[in-house]
């Protein structure tokens, strides 16, 4: 065999069937090969187990997609380059021209995007209203045939709680299915309900260290297995390195969320005390209108905590430019704690009514707390609060 031909088919290294890896082998390969073409199209009837392209089927991406299923409380899951390609894609997968969605004023930004403008081009309606509103909620699957309710809880960036017991059972009489944005709960939280498909940001808690994006959409099998092609054809896969890295992540996932957390209800408690600060948004503190609600479903509140500054939107840019160790920027669940002003979070193409409904105010300022020790992050916002007052 000549060099280039050796440096395109190198020696085989074979691992003894009973000889395991503790961690499982990266498969960064796009295809598969069988032994014969009669296996081949044998896999291709699917009369043989195997796998054959990536974009189909990958182990290291299944191996993670099994795990969060599991972790979630459902049978089957698939994953996706990133959270919001799981929303586009379970979104297309599920709707037809002429169907209905009931959604809500207080879901991310993009997801609300994605139903208004991407789908409403291809005929899909929808109802937008507020998720504390379940009259609102009762009326229109009352009024309308709706294929399926859309929400988050707690919701960004003010934490309010949908009710899941009292929404999944309106959907569920009328016919709809109950699709929940969990990323801010987390894959440990919510699957006691009859919630029909769980989407996640694995850009976030499961990842845990900000260097690496992902998507997951979990429920049951015949579910899953319904949107496996379309999936398929939309092509938003996940790489198998950045499936080894958010599987990697989820090692530490509950040591790192309950950590958050418990610096997150400090936190929440000392801004609450805090004059410059007018309200604090934290599920896990008492004083949270919805805290029961809250404590009956979850177990742990999660690590972002949201508060207005009294000194409106000028002490809320005084506030986030003195702290130190929180990075003004995105997202939430890592290991560094971050900070979000009002101004960043969008919002802007809602009605002034919608507006109020979403609770964000001029001086409202979002915290993803971090891994830091707590003591430091209470001296940062301590000294920029001052500043800010
Ligand atoms: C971040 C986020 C998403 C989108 O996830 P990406 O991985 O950034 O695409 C969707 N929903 C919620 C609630 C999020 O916080």
């Amino acid at each position: 065999m000549k060099k280039p031909t050796r440096v395109n088919h190198p020696p085989p290294v074979q691992v003894p069937t009973d000889n395991h890896p503790l961690v499982a082998p990266i498969y960064q390969t796009v295809k598969f090969e069988f032994e014969s073409l009669e296996d081949t199209e044998r896999f291709l009837r699917g009369e043989r187990p195997g796998f054959f392209y990536s974009r189909a089927a990958n182990p290291t991406t299944r191996q993670l997609e099994l795990l969060l299923a599991e972790l979630q409380g459902r049978a089957d899951c698939l994953v996706t380059a990133s959270g919001i390609g799981a929303i586009a894609q379970t979104l297309l997968g599920l709707t037809k021209q002429g169907d209905h969605i009931l959604c809500f004023v207080e879901t991310y930004n993009p997801s609300r995007y994605l139903i208004r403008r991407v789908l409403g081009r291809f005929g899909v309606r929808h109802t937008m209203l507020s998720i504390e509103d379940l009259t609102g909620i009762e009326q229109t699957l009352a009024a309308q045939k709706t294929r399926l309710v859309f929400f988050e809880s707690p919701t960004n960036p003010v934490t309010k709680i949908a009710d899941l017991g009292a929404i999944t059972r309106l959907a569920r009489a009328a016919g709809a299915l109950s699709v929940l944005d969990n990323t801010f709960a987390g894959l440990h939280q919510h699957g006691g309900y009859e919630i029909d498909l769980y989407l996640h940001s694995l850009t976030k808690y499961a990842s845990g260290a900000g260097d690496v994006m992902g998507g997951a959409v979990i429920g049951r099998a015949e579910l899953i297995r319904a949107l496996r092609n379309d999936f398929g054809a939309l092509g938003g896969i996940l790489d198998p390195h950045a499936a080894f890295l958010i599987q990697r992540g989820l090692r530490t996932y509950f040591l790192r969320y309950r950590a958050q957390c418990v610096s997150a209800l400090r936190i929440a408690e000392y801004l609450a005390a805090h004059p410059a600060v007018e309200r604090v948004h934290y599920p896990g503190l008492t004083s949270h209108p919805q805290h029961a609600l809250a404590a009956a479903q979850m177990q742990d509140f999660g690590s972002i905590v949201s508060f207005d500054l009294r000194g409106g939107s000028a002490a809320a840019r005084r506030c986030a430019d003195r702290l130190e160790l929180f990075a003004l920027t995105a997202s939430l669940g890592s290991a560094e704690s971050l900070i979000v002003t009002a101004q960043m979070m969008g919002g802007r193409e809602l009605s002034a009514e919608q507006q109020r409904q979403s609770a964000i105010s001029e001086g409202t300022v979002r915290l993803s707390i971090g891994l830091e020790d707590c003591d430091d992050l209470l001296a940062d916002l301590a000294q920029a609060l001052d500043a800010a007052s």
